[in-house]
């Protein structure tokens, strides 16, 4: 099935400044924000600047710079929030929901990145 990027979703209205955030890091091919419903002490959303609906599709269309760009932004978010574990932090999660079954709630790809506390358990098995 071919990926529909709808450019009305949230996050291309915040890339386009139509709606405000709270900006953790900004590159040429990725921003980082607070989410606005955090589910931990630290949650931050990274997306890819480009029109991705989710992580297959970005991962078989974008190119190797905006792969490059949005995985090394992550890392570096990490670092700028201090909860890498290479510079002594406490580790996070790194998260992706997509579809249906990933409850993934805005078509725009972005990458959960959520730390602060034990975490627990990945999912629920329910
Ligand atoms: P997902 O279910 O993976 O699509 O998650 C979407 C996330 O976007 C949720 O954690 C929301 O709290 C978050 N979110 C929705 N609108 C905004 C917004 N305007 N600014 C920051 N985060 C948002």
């Amino acid at each position: 099935m071919a990926y529909v990027y709808d450019d009305q979703n949230i996050f291309a209205k915040i890339l386009r400044g139509e709606i405000p955030n709270k900006t953790v890091l900004e590159t040429d091919h990725a921003l980082a924000f607070e989410d606005i419903d955090p589910q931990a002490p630290t949650h931050v959303l990274v997306i890819p600047k480009g029109p991705y609906v989710n992580f297959d599709h970005f991962a078989g269309s974008a190119s190797e710079a905006e792969i490059a760009g949005f995985v090394r932004a992550v890392g570096q978010v990490a670092e700028t929030l201090g909860i890498a574990e290479g510079s002594g932090g406490n580790g996070y999660r790194l998260l992706s929901n997509s579809g249906a079954d990933g409850v993934q709630e805005v078509p725009h790809l972005h990458v959960h990145l959520c730390a602060g506390r034990v975490l627990g358990r990945m999912i629920s098995k329910a």
